[in-house]
């Protein structure tokens, strides 16, 4: 296993200070020495709205740009890409790639996806997933280089290298996971078998502008200025999640990876170049893991009350626009638009926050009842 992670400032994303940074990035682990002539490299960046850099939701152009201009030097043959929420087809990423700011990765060389087939992909040492659709885009790759943005994130806690992996299933695919895999072990543990399947060979963390809060698509930019990598997705994880007080425990990802022996637990195991303690952020905003509930579809009294109660359950605001893409994505079908307003059938909602995650006005939100709050505040003291 491969303990390597280098962590290095990057104050901004002016193409001169992102250079210098790519410098200091690679130097200590040679970070692109693997490329070959003629290679065929798919950089999997996070899109997962067609939102602009500045909300931080997304792999931010400039540090792509630098990647493709150094991928393009040595010979590779590079394509940019990712299967966000929502339909997986031209249009929408046409929307995506505009939004994002990714059009600029053009001027090197690079290419931007236009191949949205998908096919049948059956991971042969999966313990999870034994089958999905799969991006074509991916398949087809020599090479993966996995660039994630650092984010909170409604359901897993965290997303980074490890959870960046799920755009491998393509579009609406990726919904009826939350049928298949109902627990936060078993969604965790696909995942991870997802990003072992891909095995990108460099993981590259986002962390100059990242996300905090309501993650990963409306939470709040927030300034870490950091950059980091590794040729292990999980170390990687486990040095940004530390950044902002998360241990691998309260991770499902890394718990799940730590398991597997794909990472160690702890940071003091990890090979780190750089100095955390200039990146740490004490007061990070994080998504408590504890608030997610999977609460499948019961029956009875005390079902009813602790969904009410103690679970934390999606709710639209007042900009909603009654476009109907959270009944869309649902994968419980527990949204039906009526009135030009989501109507959520909370005894079928499993708190999957798909539609948090994919409401274009990110105006629906994770609501915490009081009593929750409660039971967190005497949890805490
Ligand atoms: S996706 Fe958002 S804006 Fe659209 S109907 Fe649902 S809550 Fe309203
Ligand atoms: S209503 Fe939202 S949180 Fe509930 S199951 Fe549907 S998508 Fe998931």
């Amino acid at each position: 296993m491969d303990n390597r992670v280098v962590l290095t400032g990057c104050a901004n994303y002016d193409p001169e200070v992102v250079a210098e940074a790519f410098d200091r990035l690679f130097d200590p682990i040679g970070g692109l020495d693997w490329v070959k002539p003629g290679m065929r490299v798919a950089v999997k960046v996070n899109f997962v709205l067609a939102k602009s850099p500045e909300k931080a939701a997304t792999t931010h152009p400039a540090l792509v740009k630098e990647l493709c201009r150094r991928l393009v030097e040595h010979g590779a043959e590079v394509t940019v890409g990712d299967s966000p929420g929502g339909p997986y087809n031209k249009a929408a990423l046409e929307t995506v790639y505009l939004a994002t700011g990714m059009r600029t990765i053009l001027e090197t060389g690079a290419k931007l996806n236009e191949d949205f087939t998908d096919q049948e992909v059956c991971p042969p040492d999966a313990e999870t997933i034994h089958s999905f659709r799969g991006i074509s885009f991916l398949e087809q790759a020599d090479a993966i280089v996995d660039f994630c943005k650092l984010k909170t994130h409604a359901l897993m806690g965290y997303t980074g290298a490890c959870k960046n992996m799920f755009g491998g299933i393509a579009g609406l695919y990726k919904t009826e996971c939350h049928y298949r895999f109902p627990t936060h072990a078993q969604f965790a543990s696909m995942l991870v078998d997802l990003c072992e399947y891909y095995k990108p060979v460099l993981s590259i963390c986002d962390g100059v502008l990242a996300m905090e809060g309501n993650g990963p698509s409306f939470g709040d930019p927030r300034p870490m200025g950091v950059l980091a990598a590794s040729f292990n997705p999980h170390a990687l994880d486990l040095a940004c999640c530390d950044l902002i007080g998360l241990q691998a425990g309260q991770v499902p990802t890394l718990a799940e990876a730590v398991r597997r022996g794909l990472c160690p637990e702890t940071t003091d195991q990890l090979e780190i170049y750089g100095d955390p303690e200039l990146f740490r952020v004490h007061d990070f905003k994080l998504q408590p893991l504890g608030d997610i509930q999977f609460v499948r579809n019961h029956n009875g009294i005390v079902y009813s009350f602790i969904k009410h109660f103690v679970t934390t359950r999606p709710v639209a605001g007042q900009k909603c626009v009654g476009c109907g893409k959270c009944a869309v994505v649902c994968p419980e079908k527990a949204i039906v638009i009526h009135n030009r307003r989501p109507q959520i059938n909370h005894r079928k909602c499993v708190s999957c926050f798909c539609c948090v995650e994919f409401c274009p006005q990110g105006t629906m939100r994770p609501f915490e009842p009081f009593t929750l709050r409660l039971l967190h505040k005497a949890r805490k003291n």
